[in-house]
């Protein structure tokens, strides 16, 4: 047997999905599909890329993405997890679904990326990039492979259901310190059912989203009309500093959702969610552009009308239009034509 088949049998029976997805980073030659002891059936489509069909038919379909950013690995340890659950019977799998480990190469560098930033790249963004990587081939791939589990639904009768999670932990520290990031609806309206699902997970901070993105939540909102979201959810820390049950929330209501149960829920209300919506976002508009901000403020710091937030030193800047406005993301290190950060204003819902 050679190595991959070693690699590949020991994945059926451990279930070793991220340590599987890290040591065969550049993909695998093609998909491979096993039934488990328990009856599920697996299909791993590529490197990092994993679908687990129920033994009945499930008009749910549930796509946990982690690891899009390389660094950030509490996201990678909560799905590692979930599939350890599946694979010892400790969570029965009533729906479809989709598990991805985004970037396994920056993983193995410890990186938030190869060549540049994932997150920007789907919506096919990946093709008008001048030059081709890592990164570009890999937002194609998930693409394929998410269009054709979310697509392949059809077969069942009711009108089906689809879930994205997006799992990511922040650079900086944060006001809040958990926080869920919805991908702008087109026509759609905010769904306040869906917020109640974070509530009950222990977030109750809320952004909405004012435009199209290259985001990878933003694509399954606007091309599947899944119910999608960028979930935040604390600092990135390297591989085995987590502490696994500040995330207890979230994987528990992941949990319900992926065995079909009731999950926790917390109903919409003002007077419990902090809701900020984007009002812009700020753009390097050359090298010279920088934000004035130290290097260690906080994710949801706010600030007075006037103050001067980002410049060039001459003729490029930001100042701030209103009281209370605050900033997320924040971060110089990006090239030209990338945002240094994201306004917020709140607002109620
Ligand atoms: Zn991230």
């Amino acid at each position: 047997m050679n190595e991959f088949e070693q690699s590949w049998q020991k994945f059926i029976e451990t279930g070793n999905f991220l340590a599987f997805s890290r040591k065969w980073e550049n993909g695998i030659a093609s998909a491979r599909h096993a039934t488990l002891a328990n009856g599920l059936k697996i299909s791993l489509l590529d490197s990092g890329i994993l679908q687990i069909e129920p033994n009945k038919l499930s008009s749910t379909s549930l796509l946990i993405s982690s690891g899009i950013h390389g660094n950030e690995t509490a996201p990678m340890e909560i799905v590692e997890q979930l599939v350890n659950d599946i694979w010892n019977e400790r969570l029965p799998v009533n729906v479809r679904l989709l598990l991805i480990i985004g970037n396994p190469p920056a993983v193995n560098i410890g990186k938030r990326f190869v060549a540049q930033n994932l997150n920007r790249l789907f919506s096919t963004r990946y093709a008008d990039c001048e030059t081709q990587d890592y990164e570009t081939g890999r937002a194609q791939l998930i693409e394929k492979a998410v269009a054709h589990f979310y697509q392949s639904d059809e077969s069942s009768t009711s009108s089906p259901v689809r879930y994205h999670f997006d799992l990511h932990t922040a650079i900086r520290p944060s006001q809040f310190v958990k926080f869920v990031l919805y991908p702008f609806m087109d026509d759609r309206p905010w769904d306040k059912n869906h917020i109640a699902f974070f509530g009950g997970a222990d977030i109750t901070t809320v952004l909405l989203g004012n435009q199209p993105a290259g985001t990878f939540s933003y694509y399954t909102s606007n091309q599947f009309e899944a119910l999608s979201a960028t979930v935040e959810l604390g600092k990135v820390k390297p591989f085995g500093e987590n502490q696994m049950q500040n995330f207890s929330g979230i994987s528990k209501n992941l949990k319900c959702l992926i065995e079909a149960k009731p999950v926790k829920s917390v109903p919409f209300d003002n007077a419990v969610y902090k809701v900020f919506k984007v009002k812009q976002e700020i753009i390097k508009a050359n090298d010279d552009f920088n934000l004035l901000l130290s290097d260690d403020v906080k994710n949801f710091t706010s600030f007075e009308k006037g103050t001067l937030l980002a410049s060039d030193g001459n003729d490029e800047k930001y100042i701030v239009e209103n009281d209370g406005e605050a900033i997320v993301f924040p971060n110089n290190n990006v090239p030209v034509g990338q945002r240094v950060g994201v306004l917020l204003e709140e607002i109620e819902l």
